[in-house]
């Protein structure tokens, strides 16, 4: 018997007061029954619209079938046909704009909660299996792969499940990419993290933190040199946007990117911390997407009073609703329709306080969407100790720089061949954000699928 509920399960969460103090996961996760009864609501349409929303294809109607007959390893092995990192996907997949935008059960309530469930079975495998995966026999191959993002991992861990022998190079300290450095523990969990890429270890992938490619090594140096027949560049998009507005140089002026890979990855604000961050008392984070929120969110955890400043309205915020909704619970003030024109310093060089003009909606832009136009003689002055840019991202040009004949757009992004992630440069393969600019977890590892079968295409070919 469906069920017909038109709202999805709700997801247990931590408190808003409590949770604006820690950095714990803020979602806690179906239980078994809960699963079940989400599970219910699946109509198991033969039309399927679902799976056309996900990137990757994931059979969502079979795997929740197996979920509401309480087979979760079925459904996990289902999953798993299709995606590498589940329990990552399942968390911070834009699910609304994609598989869960073409639910059926969406068109006269809430769609069926399929990243939810696929969380669920992911946490459940992690927690029920203890099986390591097999080393298999070399093929002989060896395969570098610049960048430990969700691209170069799907890609190194698709090809070493092939017998080829895989080098991942990250220029960070730490392997995962943005999983790691970028989106925050209360969000990703980075043990869920540390198990995919154990698990890529006990498949064989070799990992070398601290390398810069570009810096330590060149392409041409991994294929000359040190033997690799193939590399996929998986460096993505870290490259920061400022505003170019009068004070962005004073201290306490942050790129997003900056400030969550030192909170993150470096845990710069604890005590005795090597590389210790001024985090702020007051905090302007200016930007409107899912980074924007995780700056933020970060900053109201470090005991900041956090002011979110946006150029158009609450309804064009680019950030999942459910991030802002969360934002708002614990907080955090937005100011909409506003803009930095400048910040202003204090004697010792710190930033003071953010001034901004009020805005209001135009015409449409190249975008579609309504052009935020200054008002005149609206400027306002908030106080503030720290300013957080969240204004995108681009691919970083070393790798360009530093690879004879590889092709770029001009604003950086790698060329590629869509079906198979092959660049301009024979035996180079690129794919995630360093080709597409910042996009999405799925999309990245997607990238690297597509890649990896190509490289073994093409090394079989020249075997
Ligand atoms: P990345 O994850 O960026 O990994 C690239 C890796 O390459 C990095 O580790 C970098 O250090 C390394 N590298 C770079 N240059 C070199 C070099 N020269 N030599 C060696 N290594 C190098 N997406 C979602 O789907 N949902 C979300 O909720 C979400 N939230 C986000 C929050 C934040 C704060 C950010 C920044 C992004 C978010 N994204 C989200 C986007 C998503 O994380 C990215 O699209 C995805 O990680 C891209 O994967 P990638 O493998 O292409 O690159
Ligand atoms: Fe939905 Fe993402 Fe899972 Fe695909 S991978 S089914 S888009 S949550
Ligand atoms: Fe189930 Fe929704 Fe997919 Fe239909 S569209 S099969 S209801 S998840």
């Amino acid at each position: 018997m469906p069920n017909m509920s038109m709202q999805k399960a709700p997801m247990p969460s931590q408190d808003p007061v409590v949770r604006s103090g820690n950095f714990q996961e803020v979602a806690l996760g179906y239980s078994l029954e809960t699963a079940l009864e989400e599970s219910r609501r699946c109509l198991q349409c033969k039309h399927r619209p679902c799976v056309s929303g996900c990137p990757v294809h994931i059979q969502i109607p079979d795997f929740i079938h197996a979920v509401s007959e309480g087979d979760f390893e079925k459904a996990y092995q289902i999953i798993h046909q299709d995606s590498s990192l589940p329990a990552v996907c399942g968390r911070v997949c834009p699910q609304e704009s994609q598989c869960e935008g073409k639910c059926v059960r969406g068109i006269k309530g809430e769609p069926v909660g399929i990243g939810r469930l696929e969380r669920f079975v992911a946490d459940w495998h992690a927690e029920h299996t203890q099986e390591k995966p097999q080393k298999p026999q070399s093929n002989g191959h060896r395969v570098a792969v610049v960048g430990s993002g969700p691209s170069g991992l799907t890609c190194a861990g698709d090809l070493a499940k092939k017998g080829y022998e895989v080098t991942v190079y990250e220029a960070l300290h730490l392997a995962g990419g943005v999983l790691v450095y970028g989106i925050p523990e209360f969000r990703l969990p980075k043990d869920i993290v540390r198990k995919e890429i154990e698990g890529l270890k006990d498949l064989g992938v070799r990992i070398e933190t601290n390398v810069v490619i570009g810096r330590t090594l060149t392409i041409d140096e991994l294929m000359q040199d040190l033997g690799f027949e193939a590399v996929f560049i998986g460096s993505g998009a870290g490259l920061p946007k400022f505003m170019s507005i009068p004070g962005e140089n004073l201290k306490g002026v942050y790129s997003a990117n900056e400030f969550l890979t030192r909170i993150n990855l470096m845990k710069a604000y604890r005590d005795g911390s090597d590389t210790p961050i001024q985090h702020g008392k007051k905090v302007a984070v200016v930007g409107g997407g899912n980074v924007a929120m995780d700056a933020a969110r970060c900053a109201r955890r470090l005991g900041a009073e956090v002011t979110v400043v946006y150029r158009r309205t609450e309804a064009e915020l680019p950030a999942r609703r459910e991030e802002v909704e969360h934002a708002m619970e614990e907080g955090i003030v937005f100011h909409f329709l506003t803009n930095p024109v400048s910040i202003a310093g204090n004697e010792q060089g710190w930033v003071s306080s953010i001034r901004c003009q009020k805005m209001e909606l135009g015409e449409p832009d190249a975008s579609g969407r309504r052009r935020p136009v200054a008002v005149e003689g609206s400027e306002e002055e908030i106080d503030v100790d720290c300013v957080i840019m969240a204004l995108g991202t681009s691919p970083n040009p070393l790798i360009k720089s530093t690879t004879e004949g590889l092709e770029t757009q001009k604003w950086g992004g790698i060329v590629v061949e869509e079906d198979t992630g092959r660049t301009s440069r024979e035996g180079v393969y690129a794919g995630g954000d360093a080709v597409t600019g910042a996009a999405t977890v799925i999309l990245a590892m997607g990238a690297g699928k597509t890649a990896a079968a190509a490289i073994d295409e093409y090394l079989q070919a020249k075997a």
